[in-house]
Order: structure tokens, then sequence, then C-alpha cells
């Protein structure tokens, strides 16, 4: 199933889901800090990062995201305990694909594990390179690509990429594109969806032939 790296200092919780991980066959790394945090998801190359927000020491759960996202497109479930947190959790900034309250239950933890996994992985059996224009949009390396040169993109911001382009020529609503990236139990709205496709433009250029359809939504190619 994978590996995945645990960012908890309240060993009770990280002992926690460490177990309930393990029972599903993932092989978990936990650490205590930030610090000790990165330095796992760079040694271990993971599938995927838990990570709480509160952590001891000089860089807290925000920040360690902040540095993953800005390197890779690691998923990342954030574990936190003020709901007030969300919205910096969930947008742009950090971008993470999803968090769970304290306290939360180990089961639904794992079930959100996995429903991120097969967001981001529900790749099997289809074109592991799908072309966008210029850009090269690598479903297994969860890469984008211009001329061979790897562009560093948010992990939401490649799912909707990969989104368009398993849907070339196609108009489709925010809506739909909510739906399909955000996933139906997120209230996001449609500035989430023109905010991250700004990010797209700003990052891919003319190399993405990205129009707005208007009054409607976005068409790619
Ligand atoms: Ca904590």
């Amino acid at each position: 199933m994978g590996t995945i790296v645990v960012v908890e200092d309240d060993t009770n919780i990280a002992d926690l889901v460490d177990m309930y991980l393990r029972r599903e066959g993932f092989r978990v790394i936990q650490a205590g800090t930030g610090e000790t945090g990165l330095a796992a998801i760079e040694r271990e190359r993971p599938r995927m990062l838990i990570l709480d927000v509160g952590l001891p020491g000089s860089i807290d759960g925000l920040e360690v995201c902040r540095r993953v996202r800005a390197k890779q497109t690691l998923p990342v479930l954030m574990l936190t305990a003020r709901d007030g947190e969300v919205d910096r959790i969930l947008g742009l900034e950090l971008g993470a694909d999803d968090y769970v309250t304290k306290p939360f239950s180990p089961r639904e933890l794992v079930a959100r594990v996995k429903a991120i996994l097969r967001r981001s992985d529900g790749t099997s059996g289809r074109n592991e390179v799908l072309m966008a224009g210029r850009v090269e949009v690598d479903v297994v390396r969860r890469e984008a690509r211009i001329d061979g040169e790897a562009v560093a993109l948010a992990s939401k911001e490649f799912q909707l990429l990969q989104f368009l382009a398993e849907r070339p020529g196609r108009a489709l609503s925010r809506q739909q594109l909510l739906d399909g990236v955000w996933g139906s139990g997120w209230y996001g709205d449609d500035r989430t969806v023109d905010a991250h496709v700004r990010q797209l433009r700003k990052k891919l250029g003319d190399a993405l032939p990205l129009s707005t359809v208007w009054g409607m939504g976005y068409r790619l190619g």
C-alpha cells in the first residue's frame, strides 16, 4: 500500500493512527516535529503525509505543508484542533487535500486517507502522460512538464489540470470542476476554481490552451 509519514507530537494520537494504517497495509513512519517530519519526507518519499497543525519547535504543521507544497504534489491530510483553521488549510496558500478535526475517529481518518489516495491515484488503466497543449500531464508521477522541465504545482492545481486534460475540448462548469476535483462533500465556491485556474495560467502560461467559457466555466484545448 505504500508509506505514509505521520507528523504528530502527541504520541497517543500518532500511535493510534499508526496502528490503524498498518492494519490497512500501509508502512508508517512517525515524526514528532516539523524538522524530523521534513527529513522523513525527503528520505522516505512517502505516498502521503498526515500532518498535525500544532507542532513543537520552530516549524509548525502549516509551515511543513507550505514547504512540501513548494516542492512536490504529495497528498496531505491535516489534523487540526480548531475548525477556524480549515479555510487556510484547504485554501490556496497551503492547499492540503483534506483535514480532520480532533478528536476524530481512526476509522474516519482511514476512510479519508483512502479517498485521497483514490482521488490522487485514480489513474489505473488510463494514459500515463496526457498532453494539454505543450504541457505534459504525467498522472503517475503527478508532475506537469513543459519541454521536459517540471513545473511545481500544488496538489489541487495538478488535480484540476488532470481533470481538464482528461476531458479535452469539453466546456466544464465550475460546479463540475468543484465536484470532480474537490469532491462533492466540500463546500467550496466558484472563486476556488477561478483562483486555481489563475495559478495554472500563471505557472503554465501560453503552453496551456485553457479558455474561459463565458458564464459557465472553462475548456482545455
Ligand atoms: Ca500537536
